[in-house]
């Protein structure tokens, strides 16, 4: 008991005091501001969309550990996946921060840490915003026609 427990709550704070893909691209295509009053978590992404791909992911903001390190595990797992790969893993997310699905580690790397989360239905929101995020953008994207 408490190893695996223990191994993902380092994850999170290592993402946490090292947040990957932190700031602001040069180029973005689209991006978009999402916060969670409930706990004053803010975000704001910004991708950019080459060919399809998620090319770049920049993100920035304040909130809680479990915010900002997920918003950090958000970026890496979607980095380099198409449009199509990353709603389905954000749908896959989702999805698990509600119970409905196993963790898929292979898809979610890292952000696999965050499973245990789901167990705290306060903290399922911080979790989820970078994520939501991530889906509002790309759907804008293409509700703009890009
Ligand atoms: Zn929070």
């Amino acid at each position: 008991m408490g190893g695996l427990d223990d191994l993902y709550q380092e994850l999170i704070l290592d993402h946490y005091r090292n947040r990957r893909n932190a700031g602001q691209l040069d180029d973005p295509t689209v991006a978009v501001d999402h916060n969670n009053p409930l706990c004053g978590d803010e975000i704001h992404l910004e991708l950019r969309i080459e060919g399809g791909r998620l090319a770049g992911v920049a993100h920035s903001g304040e909130g809680c550990s479990i915010s900002q390190s997920s918003a950090s595990m958000m970026s890496v797992a979607l980095s380099d996946r198409t449009e199509d790969e990353a709603l389905d893993l954000v749908e896959h997310f989702r999805r698990v921060m509600r119970g409905d699905e196993d963790a898929d580690e292979e898809r979610l790397g890292d952000a696999v840490a965050l499973e245990g989360v789901a167990k705290y239905p306060v903290r399922v929101k911080c979790a989820l915003l970078s994520w939501m995020a991530a889906k509002d953008a790309i759907l804008t994207r293409r509700s703009e026609g890009g």
